[in-house]
């Protein structure tokens, strides 16, 4: 088996096995570019380490020793060598990009002996010193499991004592005398000596590569984002070249385009002088790429070149780091940029034009997921405010809460339900529990490619970064910009697509969709074969909903109707109601205000198919509540025990009691409901039907469907169906006009699905419901699962997902598969949908496509997410 591939090797292997890092590496080196040699341990060889118990194997650990010779060779250097020392970076990588989770080494194979001749072939003692230094650091923190403050306090209280203000002022003797004192805190802290033996550093730094795998941070960052455990990392061991051998030489990181907006243009930073992670880390703000184009002109357009070519190369923006030795430029990593939803849209859109991809590769540069992002609402323009301080604007968005100075304060607050803004002088991948908790993250130091810039950019989160005019003071936890003291718990408002920060909150307005997203989405439309409809009850939802894209309403639930305050009086009149009449006299005063809802609604459609559903919910949830009715009973019992009120409650209180169910979600409620008492959806089509005679007249077209809910057996649809075609047929003859519409029903009880044949005989669509179809599947109540067992059963392992929010295709999914094909068997015609939370999400649609389904139906905010999804399912 062949666990390690140089760089080079002819064959071309996948990401899979060499890992992002190292098949991009391998990638850059054969397009030509200037890429410091290297071999790459695959996921496999990581893999085999953890099932050997942790321990590399035989084989693996002789390929390893055959290709360093290759790169001993290739180089003309030799690790350990006293003359002429190969240096090495030993680096994570695995097959998703994991910024910053994993650990690197860099420098290894630096020694007491070899230091001197790295000194000398470089004429720079400083320089070497630094580096080895540098890397006994690493090594400790990463190899051996120390605390980096160790090193960082003795190096801050060396640089106090002598009166330095910088690491630049530091003589070679000084790091000297560093490296000395580091030894001694590597001994003391680990038990053990920092190893001079360049082999015994080699291996030890790949298997804590390894390691680090499964090191908190990375486990974290893999739950976040669906990334499974088993694929494990590759380990790239690459020749070291050097920015910090003086001013000549330097460091830097860019995007091949604005990943905050989109703009094309170069955009990154560097620092001259500087090794790797200093530019990451945040602790040095670095120079805008910019000024490199001045520094070093040449340099500056042999990188624009090459980072054309990577992009034509990849067809996507990349997010890149090179580093200058002596005036001479090296890639060391290429990879997709993380963006924002809006950079991500005007890429793909950009792309196009320029002729880098066609439109179809350009629907899949966008994660449906995030495009929620750009229908947040944003800070009003037009507000008055002065803002306080100003950042760089590293992630946009708007956000307003209290201010907080540490990731686990954050996360505790946000889990208390607050909104918090995480404040902090920079921020490392330790911290990235408190971004995800924040609503938005405010740094001091570091520039826009500085580690919570990348991440709180990939989470969509508002991010404003190396905002140097405030000071912050993390032992008081508070800020201070000029006079202004910001304490913690105090509000404040950031604005993270201008940088702007502001004391208190401020106003913010709905977006409106640009010129470009509505362009992505049209080549999506294009594309797709697979119809979204939306969930909207209102006249104000389907127009939002229309407006972002959607081509009619999947689901319009009439029971939101009867929920408004003005109108509950009416319906507990009905509910109650004791005898026929007065029942009657309930319902023909609901009719009027129903019938102007949907007036409104196919006026808003014009034409658009709509489903409507009859009344589903069970009745109690319109009626008082039994505990507040007690507590009023027995307070008029004591002060007016004879009062007219509270004979009245009495008798409210036995008609509700009478009515309660034990077990009201499978109780009566859904086509029961109309079954029992036809009554009421007799009031229900009666309106609707008017209110489409209505429409129809003014000249508007109008096309319902109508949706039987919760049927189980067919014979419940074929008698509520029969009162649709009577009704429909009465208002249609009085009026003179033939009405078409469909009736169907929801499928969202197992059996239902399993008798969809028979069913199908009575309807002209299905529309799967698959909230309640997961609850009657899996035998949860929705309402119980995800407070009392739900998490548990995610966090054990017993379920992948909450199957409220993921379909559960196995077994819900197989409902509806069969669903489908046996209804299609009695009704080829049969019209299918699915409504319900999963409508909205990318892999539910992906099934929802394989199923051959028409359409999905999802809550207005998520039309567009899903217009892309169901293109991107048909590419
Ligand atoms: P991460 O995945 O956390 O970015 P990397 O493996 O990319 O870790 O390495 C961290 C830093 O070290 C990067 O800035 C990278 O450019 C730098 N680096 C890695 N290998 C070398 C090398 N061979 N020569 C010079 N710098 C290197
Ligand atoms: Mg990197
Ligand atoms: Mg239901």
């Amino acid at each position: 088996q062949k666990f390690v591939f140089m760089f080079d090797h002819e064959k071309a292997v996948g990401k899979e096995m060499l890992g992002g890092k190292g098949a991009n590496l391998a990638e850059m080196t054969r397009l030509g570019l200037p890429v410091p040699y290297g071999f790459t341990v695959t996921t496999e060889a990581c893999n085999a380490y953890y099932e050997a118990g942790e321990q590399l194997s035989e084989a693996a650990t002789l390929q390893i020793k055959k290709s360093l010779k290759k790169l001993e060779e290739r180089t003309g250097k030799t690790l350990g060598d006293t003359n002429n020392p190969l240096l090495v970076s030993v680096r994570s990588g695995a097959v998703h990009s994991m910024p910053g989770m994993m650990d690197t080494v860099l420098n290894l194979g630096m020694n007491d002996e070899t230091v001197k001749a790295i000194a000398d072939l470089t004429h720079n003692p400083r320089f070497a010193y630094d580096s080895y230094r540098r890397f006994i650091q690493m090594f400790g923190d990463v190899v051996l499991g120390l605390d980096n403050s160790l090193y960082e306090n003795y190096l801050e209280n060396y640089r106090t004592s002598s009166g330095y203000n910088s690491d630049v002022q530091m003589t070679a003797g000084d790091w000297k005398e560093i490296i000395e004192a580091y030894k001694k805190i590597t001994m003391e802290a680990a038990g053990r000596t920092f190893p001079q033996d360049p082999y015994e550093q080699l291996f030890l730094s790949i298997s804590a590569v390894f390691d680090s795998w499964n090191n908190k941070r990375a486990l974290l960052y893999r739950r976040l984002h669906d990334i499974p455990g088993h694929l494990g990392t590759a380990v790239n061991v690459q020749s070291m070249v050097f920015g910090n051998m003086g001013n000549d030489s330097g460091t830097g990181v860019a995007f091949t385009r604005n990943p905050s907006t989109g703009e094309s243009e170069l955009y990154g930073e560097y620092l001259i002088n500087a090794q790797g992670e200093d530019v990451v880390a945040g602790i040095r703000t670095p120079q805008p790429i910019n000024e490199l184009k001045r520094e070093m002109p040449d340099l500056y357009s042999e990188l624009i070149n090459m980072c054309n070519l990577l992009e034509n190369h990849y067809k996507n923006m990349q997010d890149i780091e090179f580093t200058i030795e002596n005036g001479a430029l090296f890639f060391l990593q290429t990879r997709n940029g993380k963006r924002t939803a809006q950079s991500a849209v005007q890429i793909a859109v950009d792309m196009v034009n320029e002729g880098i991809v066609s439109e179809k590769e350009a629907l899949l540069l966008v994660d449906p997921d995030q495009l929620s992002q750009l229908l947040h609402k944003h800070i009003d323009p037009g507000h008055t405010s002065q803002k306080l301080v100003s950042g760089l604007p590293a992630s946009p968005g708007a956000a307003t809460g209290e201010v907080v100075f540490d990731a686990d304060r954050a996360e505790l607050l946000s889990n208390e339900g607050r909104n918090v803004i995480l404040v902090r002088p920079e921020t490392t991948p330790e911290d990235i529990h408190g971004i995800v908790a924040a609503k938005a993250t405010v740094t001091s130091r570091g520039g826009m490619t500085s580690h919570a810039a990348v991440v709180a950019r990939g989470m969509g989160k508002a991010c404003i970064c190396g905002c140097g005019s405030i000071n912050i003071d993390l032992e008081s936890e508070r800020f201070t910009v000029a006079d202004t003291i910001v304490e913690e718990g105090d509000v404040i408002t950031v604005d993270g697509a201008s940088g702007d920060i502001y004391l208190g909150e401020i106003a913010t307005i709905e977006p409106e969709m640009s010129e470009v997203f509505r362009q992505l989405l049209d080549w999506a439309d294009n594309t797709s074969t697979l119809g979204v409809r939306t969930n909207a009850d209102t006249p104000e939802d389907v127009r939002k909903a229309v407006e972002l894209g959607a081509e009619g309403v999947g689901l319009c639930r009439t029971e939101h109707m009867f929920m408004d305050s003005g109108r509950l009086p009416a319906v507990q009149k009905m509910i109650l109601a004791e005898s026929e009449e007065e029942r009657n006299k309930a319902l023909n005063k609901l009719l009027p205000m129903q019938q102007q809802d949907f007036e409104r609604i196919f006026e808003t459609l014009r034409g658009r198919p709509v489903t409507i559903r009859l009344l589903d919910p069970p009745l109690h949830e319109f009626l008082p509540n039994v505990e507040e009715l007690l507590v009023d009973i027995t307070r008029l019992e004591l002060t007016e025990p004879e009062s007219v009120e509270l004979g009245r409650k009495q008798k409210l209180l036995r008609s509700v009691r009478l009515l309660e169910e034990s077990n009201p979600m499978l109780g009566l409620r859904g086509c029961r409901l109309g079954m029992v008492h036809p009554e009421i959806y007799e009031m229900q089509i009666t309106a609707l039907f008017q209110a489409m005679t209505g429409v129809l007249n003014k000249g508007i077209d109008v096309n319902p469907e109508i949706m039987i809910p919760l049927v189980s057996h067919v014979a419940e649809l074929r008698e509520m169906s029969d009162l649709v075609h009577k009704v429909a047929k009465e208002i249609g003859e009085r009026n003179g006009i033939s009405l078409n519409y469909l009736t169907g029903t929801m499928i969202e009880t197992p059996r239902a699905a399993l008798t969809a044949d028979e069913i199908a005989s009575e309807a002209d669509f299905f529309s799967f419901g698959t909230n309640d179809l997961t609850q009657t599947t899996f035998g949860f109540s929705r309402d119980d699962a995800e407070g009392k067992f739900l998490q548990y059963y995610i966090e054990n392992g017993t379920l992948p997902d909450n199957p409220f929010m993921k379909l559960d295709q196995e077994g819900v999914g197989k409902l509806v598969e069969s669903g489908v094909t046996l209804g299609k068997q009695t009704n080829p015609q049969l019209k299918t949908g699915i409504c319900g939370e999963h409508g909205g999400d990318k892999d539910a649609i992906r099934f929802c496509f394989d199923q051959g389904l028409d359409y999905v139906s999802c809550s207005p905010f998520r039309v567009p997410a899903a217009r892309l999804a169901a293109a991107q399912s048909a590419l």
